[in-house]
C-alpha cells in the first residue's frame, strides 16, 4: 500500500507589509501584503512519519532588527509552541527538511527533539559565506548574531541532489532562490503534492503571466529559476506557496475522506 500523506499549514510568523515586488519579479508595483510565513506538516496515513517542511523565523533581537525589517514574530509563533497549539507533539516529529536557509524558514529546530534536519550541502556551504548582498537573508558575518539555522546544527543530515526522506516524500533539489534551495514532494490521496519553498511565495509565482511561470524577485539565476519551474511541472501535480495567506484556506491539503 502506498504511504500517503496529508498537509496542514502552519502559521509561525507573518510580514505586515511586504513589497509585492519583492515576491514577483517585474511586479509593476509599490503595493505591499500581509505575507505568513508557512511551516508545512506532513502526516503519514500509515506509519508513524510526521515531516515538518521548514520552521519559521525567530523572534527579532537588537542586534537582528537593524537588518530584518518588518517581521513580525510573537512567542506563540514558535514551531513547537504552534505544534502543541495544534495537538501535535513536537517529540513526534521525524524528520525536518529546510527548503533553504534563509532566516525566516529555519529557526527553533533546536526544539524538534527526535527529528533529524536534511539541508542540500551546497545551501550549508553558501549559507556560511554568502555573497554581500545575501548575508541578512543567512544572518551570515555579523557580530553578535549567530545565524538561527545553526542552532540545531548538530541535528543536520547533509544530502546531496534528489533524496528519499520516507516512502511517500522525497526531496528534489531545486536552485533558483538559492543556490541550495530544495523543494518536498508528498504522495497524497489527491496526487503528488509539492511544497517548493520561496521559488514559489505567492500562488502568482505558480501560476504566472500568460502560461510563464514568474519568478522569485530574490534568485540566484533565472536560468536554474526556470530550469526548476519546468522540474516542479513534471514531479507535482499541486505546488503550494510559502508566503501565501490563500494557503489558509484549506486546513488540510490532499485529504479524501
Ligand atoms: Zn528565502
Amino acid at each position: 500500500m502506498p504511504n500517503h500523506f496529508v498537509l496542514q499549514p502552519l502559521m509561525v510568523g507573518r510580514f505586515p507589509a511586504f513589497p509585492i515586488a519583492k515576491f514577483l519579479l517585474q511586479a509593476e508595483t509599490t503595493q505591499t501584503i500581509e505575507a505568513p510565513c508557512i511551516s508545512w506538516l506532513a502526516r503519514s496515513t500509515s506509519t508513524n512519519s510526521v515531516v515538518l517542511v521548514d520552521t519559521g523565523p525567530a523572534a527579532l533581537t537588537e542586534e537582528t532588527s537593524k537588518f530584518h525589517t518588518g517581521l513580525e514574530v510573537r512567542q506563540e509563533d514558535r514551531i513547537d509552541i504552534v505544534l502543541r497549539s495544534n495537538g501535535i507533539d513536537p517529540n513526534e516529529i521525524t524528520d525536518v527538511v529546510f527548503t533553504h536557509l534563509h532566516f525566516d524558514h529555519c529557526s527553533h529546530a533546536q526544539h524538534l527533539p527526535n527529528s533529524r534536519i536534511l539541508v542540500q550541502k551546497k545551501e550549508v556551504q553558501y549559507a556560511v559565506a554568502p555573497n554581500p548582498e545575501h548575508r541578512t537573508g543567512y544572518e551570515a558575518g555579523y557580530r553578535n548574531v549567530f545565524p538561527s539555522w545553526m542552532k540545531a546544527f548538530d541535528k543536520f543530515e547533509i544530502i546531496q541532489g534528489d533524496v528519499e526522506v520516507v516512502p511517500g516524500c522525497r526531496i528534489l533539489a531545486l536552485p533558483g532562490h538559492t543556490p541550495g534551495s530544495s523543494a518536498v514532494i508528498f504522495e497524497t490521496r489527491q496526487g503528488r503534492y509539492a511544497v517548493a519553498g520561496d521559488l514559489v511565495n505567492q500562488i502568482e509565482n505558480w501560476e504566472g503571466n500568460n502560461g510563464r511561470h514568474i519568478a522569485p524577485t530574490a534568485n540566484c539565476g533565472l536560468e536554474l529559476c526556470f530550469d526548476s519551474f519546468s522540474r516542479l511541472e513534471r514531479e507535482a501535480d499541486v505546488v503550494l506557496a510559502s508566503h501565501d495567506y490563500r494557503m489558509f484556506d484549506s486546513t488540510k491539503y490532499g485529504f479524501t475522506s
